[in-house]
């Protein structure tokens, strides 16, 4: 399939839901392409949303934990074990690497800590066009849109560290030890009464229990999902889930063409548009860049690959074994810690270790000590390294090359590691090679291509029209939690944009190139009718008054049949069960079915008309709503989703409760 639409956008993290909103609020039409599905939440729900998938918890935790494991050692250098898993871990040289994928990207599994870089002057210095003054806008926007609070404010947090560790010797947790702001719903905060930017959309405030690494189904972490895209997805912008950008390819006479791969399908996707911005997060939009160049789709970059940083993570397991407490409880992470007698660079937070209870049918040899961990803490330091690393490609594998010793900020945490189990009696555990939760770097900004990849609008050397949003730009170590800082950067590359590029005076919708007309559709089946149906346009008003003529495609249950036998099946079907079935009227907000039985026409089954969410959060369709007094009970459980194939036929398909039925097609 090819499509074309205005600005596409990679990933759907801070960075990625940032820079959609903004430019969808200013005109343009987006569509942003995500590798994962949307994940089940409280918020989502309530949205009209309803095909996520859930967090892995029970049997999932074991099916959709672990979405990719990149190995040095494995047979193509990665494994990809569900296209539906939380997280992608990578083995690298000298560091290995967390992220995770999903509609909402990294904001799913965050520990909610918001805050600016300890460094006051992390912006000055980069570019002469870039500076802490002019940032400062940015980041007082995005911290306020993701209704970060300052747990000072709020009361009997369990296990909050300057409570908990007050009285402690271990740790100093003094005024002089600024506690993060956090993105979470409190229970007993006025920030109860602003839950979310968008008033249908529901949350609930955190039980202090399991909104952590894991997801938070209530929707008490504040999520860029719901924070910016289901709000965006009701002023027109498209979002296609589980669909994987593989390649970018520069046009000639300017824009690009985006290849995809739809994971529900396998079928692959194109895109023409005319700007692209790159959200994949670190690792991905880096690897996205080297394959694009590698594929001959782009070319230059010299500095691609340069300047990979760590942030200087680095975690141990401080085995407590404080069988008193359960240390799972409490916010997503519970706050920072400084070490009395250790340098003040490293940034010290404490966290539980908060893996989701174990089915039952799990053997208790492994049930038992998982469990035990919720008596132990997690110790995560950071702060500046050397961002020295260095990403390379080959035979379309990425590596990576990085050396902690030349980040003297290791050897300072593991000092402070030291000095924890020496202050407490019990032992500290760490690896000597570190984990990165927090990567950043391999297409950083430069003031020319010999320093960069990027300029400082975000838009990469000799490819105009190209920008990167995400960590991958940022060319020096944050020093504490960044997404802050990323989404602060995806905030200004926005306003540049904005500015250079005005939105097109004629809108591009989301529009398919070819064939879509009705009769051509007759034989696909439901997963392609499914894919179809989200990248239609999404209809931005209720323009679809008149009488159609109605023919149903393909109903479920009937998808295994041959075609040749399907389609008379599908004839039968709509005599017999549809009562002679002619199509339906539309009149404002309102429609009725038009069928005819015994040679005489007859209307019934009224329906509400509305723009409303697609069930698949893909944006807006025109909806069609049974609940009404009039109709039988057991028919206001229908309800239908409707958009334009073209000036004169609808696609349209039909739910009983959350279930996809059937397709058909309304034809004027
Ligand atoms: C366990 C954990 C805890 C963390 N805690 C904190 C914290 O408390 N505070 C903080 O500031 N930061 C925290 N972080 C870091 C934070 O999550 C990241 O810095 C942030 O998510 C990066 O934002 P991003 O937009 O650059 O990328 P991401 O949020 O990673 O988003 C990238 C998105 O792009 C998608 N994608 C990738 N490749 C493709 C492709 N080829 N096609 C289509 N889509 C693609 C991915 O699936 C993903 O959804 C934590 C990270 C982890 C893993």
């Amino acid at each position: 399939m090819r499509l074309n639409t205005e600005i596409c956008v990679v990933g759907s993290g801070f960075a990625g839901a940032i820079i959609a909103s903004r430019l969808v609020d200013a005109g343009y039409s987006v569509t942003l392409l995500e590798r994962g599905p949307w994940r089940n939440t409280l918020p989502l729900a309530s949205s009209g949303i309803t095909q996520g998938s859930p967090f892995p918890r029970g049997v999932k935790l074991f099916t959709q934990l672990l979405r990719t494991l990149h190995h040095p050692k494995l047979p193509f250098k990665s494994l990809t074990f569900s296209k539906k898993g939380l997280f992608e871990y990578g083995v690298y040289k000298g560091v290995n690497t967390i992220c995770s994928s999903g509609v909402g990207g990294g904001s799913h599994v965050y520990g909610a800590l918001i805050e600016r870089s300890p460094n006051k002057e992390y912006w000055n210095g980069i570019s002469d066009s870039l500076n802490e003054e002019m940032m400062d806008a940015h980041y007082q926007r995005v911290e306020s849109e993701l209704l970060a609070i300052s747990p000072s404010s709020v009361s009997n947090i369990p296990n909050y560290t300057p409570d908990k560790w007050k009285d402690s010797n271990i740790f100093n947790v003094s005024d002089e030890v600024p506690q993060p702001s956090m993105g979470l719903l409190f229970p007993d905060h006025s920030s109860s009464e602003k839950p979310s930017t968008d008033d249908q959309i529901k949350r609930k405030a955190s039980r202090y229990k399991g909104d952590s690494t894991f997801g938070s189904p209530s929707g008490a972490k504040g999520t860029v999902d719901f924070l910016y895209l289901i709000p965006a997805l009701k002023k027109g912008l498209k979002v296609l889930d589980m669909h994987e950008v593989k390649c970018l390819r520069k046009l000639e006479d300017g824009g690009y063409t985006i290849d995809a791969i739809n994971h529900r399908t396998n079928k692959p996707l194109a895109i023409n548009c005319n700007q692209v911005i790159l959200a994949a997060g670190t690792m991905n939009t880096t690897r996205l860049l080297f394959q694009s160049r590698a594929s001959g789709g782009l070319q230059g970059m010299p500095m691609l690959g340069q300047g990979f940083g760590s942030n200087g993570d680095y975690s141990a397991l401080w085995e407590l074994q404080d069988t008193e407490r359960d240390y799972r409880q409490g916010t997503p992470c519970h706050g920072r810690v400084a070490i009395p007698g250790t340098p003040k660079e490293p940034n010290y937070v404490l966290g539980g270790v908060d893996i989701p209870s174990l089915p039952r049918w799990v053997p208790g040899f492994i049930r038992t000590p998982v469990n035990r961990q919720k008596h132990n803490l997690l110790l995560i330091g950071m702060g500046a390294d050397a961002a020295d690393g260095e990403f390379t490609f080959h035979k379309n594998k990425l590596s990576l090359t990085y050396n902690q010793k030349n980040s003297p900020i290791f050897e300072q945490i593991r000092e402070g590691f030291k000095q924890v189990s020496k202050a407490s009696g019990k032992p500290v555990r760490y690896g000597y090679k570190a984990v990165t939760v927090h990567p950043f770097g391999g297409a950083i900004i430069g003031t020319d291509e010999r320093s960069g990849v990027i300029n400082s609008n975000g838009e990469v050397y000799g490819h105009p029209s190209l920008f990167v949003a995400d960590g991958s730009a940022l060319p020096k170590a944050v020093g504490g939690p960044p997404s802050l800082t990323i989404g602060a950067w995806s905030s200004h590359v926005a306003e540049q944009i904005i500015k250079n590029y005005p939105a097109s005076q004629k809108a591009v919708k989301l529009m398919a190139g070819y064939d879509l007309v009705g009769n051509t559709l007759v034989a696909k089946s439901f997963k392609e009718l499914d894919s179809l149906f989200a990248a239609l346009p999404s209809p931005t008003s209720l323009d679809v008054d008149g009488h159609y003529w109605g023919k149903l495609l393909v109903t479920r249950g009937l998808t295994l049949a041959p075609f040749f036998i399907r389609r008379p099946l599908i004839c039968a079907f709509e005599k017999i069960l549809f009562l002679n079935w002619k199509g339906k009227s539309f009149s404002g907000k309102k429609g009725i079915n038009l069928f005819k039985s015994y040679e005489k026409p007859k209307k019934a089954l009224p329906f509400k008309v509305g723009l409303e969410l697609s069930h698949d959060g893909s944006g807006q369709v025109v909806q069609l709503d049974y609940n009404i007094e009039k109709n039988p009970k057991k028919f206001r459980k229908i309800s239908g989703e409707a958009r334009q194939l073209n000036e004169s036929e609808w696609l349209a398909k039909m739910y009983y409760g959350n279930k996809n039925w059937l397709y058909y097609i309304l034809k004027k």
